[in-house]
């Protein structure tokens, strides 16, 4: 039987590979993003608790309105933009899924889909399989900016979407006010949507503040701006998480949603609820993960590895340069076999997956996990 791909090009995605890899060799897994420590246990007990309540039938289809409510608040709290929990937030089944679900929604055949290089591996595919095109743009090392006056040039009455990511999986970069001005300057007058990949939107060190699209109303009128609790909360298992947009885009949103999702987990949905009142819960991990960050550095910070520290994320870019001349995807793969320590290469986050000399290194792990990855990276 002939089968006609719809994704010719793709393979696994490079996060099931490494972390297959990973485990058969007993390597340290520093390669797919997910953090390495146990959650917090009320967590856990409010979940329990809502399933012995019984809270174990569909939820609404947009999500619990409670928590849809805290979404909302918390936003507001944060960057002063005032989402209607009614008719503008939808909680989704973690972020892959709300930007594929928004993708879906708002793209058209044929339209233009402005893409970021190096990008998260999922964008591209969602893009194509709606019928978009993807245009990519490569940021630009060492410290990955957008060169605004090509995404300028590049702006024609085709483009529909500009996908951005910050704080940015892979490079550990954010983007500036400057950078979102420039980019509500470029949009004024189209009908540009943007859409807002910002699940790590509480990972931001040395005293920056995220840059959500929702502090610029200019932008926030014309974006779905997307989220995850299992970043935010450790609980990447759960996949669970949100989107919210202007009432109009939000009603096409959930047209696409109530068709391939329905709705989400329900007992996880009054738990997160529940566990979002109080702010502590995510108001630390600002200073957390920049603790760990610091540690991680610290610890390969006499080997042979060149690095500009993560501004965000949970993820530090290595350089590899001074080592070995191999492509990244086989240094991978060499280091997890022989080293026992597995990172992701970056070069498979850019179209056609180009050269590269860079490793990505989540440091969402414990402290003793930290420093014995900079012990092996030390005798490399
Ligand atoms: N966007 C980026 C940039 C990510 O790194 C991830 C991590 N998986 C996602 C989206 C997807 O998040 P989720 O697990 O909630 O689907
Ligand atoms: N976001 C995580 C990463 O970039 C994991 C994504 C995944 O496994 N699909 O590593």
């Amino acid at each position: 039987m002939y089968l006609n791909s719809k994704l010719p090009a793709s393979g696994t995605t490079i996060f099931s590979v490494m972390s297959k890899l990973a485990a058969e060799h007993g390597a340290l897994n520093l390669g797919q993003g997910f953090p390495g420590f146990a959650i917090d246990p009320l967590l856990g007990e409010l979940t329990r608790h809502y399933i012995d309540k019984g809270y174990n039938q569909y939820a609404p289809m947009p999500g619990v309105p409670e928590l849809r409510k805290a979404i909302a608040e918390k936003i507001q709290f944060l960057y002063g933009h005032a989402y209607d929990p009614a008719e503008e937030i939808t909680v989704t089944a973690g972020a892959t899924q709300a930007i594929y679900t928004a993708l879906t929604a708002l793209v058209h055949d044929g339209d233009e889909v402005m893409l970021f290089a190096p990008a998260y591996d999922s964008y591209a595919p969602g893009v194509e399989l709606n019928g978009g095109i993807p245009v990519w743009i490569e940021l630009e090392p060492p410290h990955y900016t957008i060169q605004w006056d090509l995404v300028k040039k590049l702006i024609n009455h085709r483009t529909r979407v500009i996908l951005i990511n910050t704080p940015h999986n892979p490079t550990g970069t954010i983007l500036k006010e400057e950078d979102l001005r420039q980019l509500a300057n470029i949009v004024s007058g189209t009908d540009i949507i943007i859409i807002s990949d910002e699940v790590y939107e509480h990972m931001v060190f040395d005293g920056a503040r995220h840059e959500s699209v929702t502090r610029y109303p200019e932008l926030a009128d014309r974006a779905v701006v997307v989220a995850s609790f299992g970043k935010t909360f450790h609980v990447t298992g759960w996949k669970m998480g949100y989107a919210a947009a202007p009432a109009p885009m939000m009603a096409e949103f959930r047209k696409v949603h109530q068709f391939n999702v329905f709705s989400c987990n329900t007992p996880m949905q009054y738990a997160l609820c529940a566990y979002m009142e109080d702010r502590t819960h995510w108001q630390g991990l600002p200073g957390f993960y920049q603790k760990k960050r610091n540690l991680f550095l610290e610890a390969v910070r006499n080997s042979a590895f060149q690095f500009t520290p993560a501004e965000g994320s949970y993820f530090q870019l290595l350089d590899y340069s001074r080592i070995s001349a191999e492509k990244d995807t086989d240094m991978a793969v060499r280091l997890t076999r022989e080293h026992k320590i597995t990172a992701i290469p970056v070069s498979v986050f850019y179209p056609g997956h180009g050269p590269g000399h860079m490793l990505r290194f989540c440091f969402a792990k414990n402290d003793e996990d930290l420093l014995r990855a900079g012990e092996i990276l030390q005798h490399i």
